[in-house]
């Protein structure tokens, strides 16, 4: 008797429903990443729930329209972490249109389960989704997947509604914690990281550099008379241009690399475990992809040059204020030359020693 009872539940136990929730609560914190609540939710819906497969999607970051699906559980021949879906028209999407956990049975449907090309048809009975949403925010959602029909009534709805209710404020805190964390060190306009950033960054990289032993270059970027851009064509057009800049430097470096805005017109590259040699071929082509661009908005296009000057760890200096102030050396060395140039910092040119 309890067994055909238990054939229709979705949540194990109670008590030990409580206690997983509590712990599922506790390991949350608004500085975890969505990987780490993923996983968390995970591991909370395997000790918690019987299903034959769980499926755990978000909004895509880049596309509202898209679901990305996050994590899954037990049957595996439909599809499985990764997979993009289209929200529209499919019992999967449709979990995020309501307040409230939806359960029904396949049986009684006649829509599409989910809009992703599957090869197998798991062929499964019940469902039972769990909208993730904090007030008008919706993230995501959870879908159990069982190979038994659900009543409705065999559920505790309230119990589900508690679990909807505290993974989306989770998902909330996390969401606004990471815009603030990300508005703290990028820039708003290139959103590049910010001069904050770059400052930590630089001291991480030497203290790195120093405990392998290994080199490191600094370059200081400066846009050569940025000035007459804003002058000639207005500051609109001169933000235009800073933004297209950043996105130009940006496909030009190594992941690895640190660019930042260091401010103004200029701009630094922390280039990682690289020589003289290395970072300078990195500059060239910095250099000559800005020369190459036509920044062009508005019926305005503009040709635009960069000086670059480098600076190398440990033969140049050996602490931040020493190589900042040696590529700024280089620097200026490139634009007394003329500009759209690339120095090394040289010893005997400097008075600076
Ligand atoms: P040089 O070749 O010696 O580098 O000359 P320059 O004109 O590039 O340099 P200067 O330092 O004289 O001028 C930099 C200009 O950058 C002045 C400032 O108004 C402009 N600027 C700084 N930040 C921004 C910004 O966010 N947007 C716009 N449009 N202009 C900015
Ligand atoms: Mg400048
Ligand atoms: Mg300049």
């Amino acid at each position: 008797m309890s067994k055909e009872k238990n054939k229709t539940r979705i949540i194990q136990h109670d008590l030990k429903f409580w206690k997983n929730l509590s712990v599922l609560l506790h390991s949350m914190n608004q500085s975890s990443t969505e990987s780490e609540v993923v996983e968390i939710i995970g591991s909370f819906c395997k000790k918690t729930f019987l299903y034959d497969k769980a499926t755990l999607f978000t909004r895509d970051y880049y596309n509202n329209r898209s679901l990305v699906i996050k994590w899954t559980d037990g049957y595996r021949g439909d599809f499985t972490a990764g997979e993009i879906f289209r929200a529209g028209k499919c019992l999967f999407g449709d979990v995020l249109k309501s307040n409230k956990p939806v359960i029904f049975n396949y049986a009684a449907q006649n829509k599409k389960r989910i809009n992703i090309d599957v090869k197998n048809d798991p062929g499964f009975l019940g469902f039972f989704g769990i909208p993730i949403r904090w007030k008008n925010s919706v993230f995501g959602a959870l879908v159990f997947e069982t190979n038994y029909s659900l009543s409705e009534d065999g559920e505790n709805i309230e119990n589900l509604g508690f679990v909807q209710k505290n993974i989306g404020a989770a998902f909330h805190r996390m969401k606004e914690y990471h815009i603030l964390h990300d508005r703290s060190v990028k820039d708003g306009l290139t959103k590049l990281y910010n001069r904050r950033a770059f400052d930590e960054a630089v001291t991480r990289e030497l203290a790195r550099s120093a405990r392998y032993k290994s080199t490191m270059c600094l370059l200081m970027i400066d846009i050569d008379c940025f000035k007459n851009v804003n002058d000639n064509y207005g500051h609109l057009f001169g933000d235009f241009v800073l933004q297209r800049t950043a996105e130009l430097l940006q496909k030009n470096v190594r992941k690895i690399d640190h660019l930042a805005r260091y401010g103004g017109e200029e701009f630094t590259v922390i280039v990682v475990n690289a020589t003289k040699k290395l970072s300078f071929s990195t500059a060239e082509r910095l250099r000559s992809a800005i020369e190459q661009e036509d920044f062009e908005k508005d019926d305005i296009s503009i040709n635009l040059k960069i000086s670059i000057g480098i600076a190398e760890y440990p033969t140049d200096g050996k602490d931040v204020e020493k190589i900042i102030s040696r590529a700024d050396i280089a620097l200026y060395d490139a634009k007394k030359a003329g500009g759209n140039l690339v120095k090394h910092f040289k010893k005997e040119r400097s008075t600076d020693s």
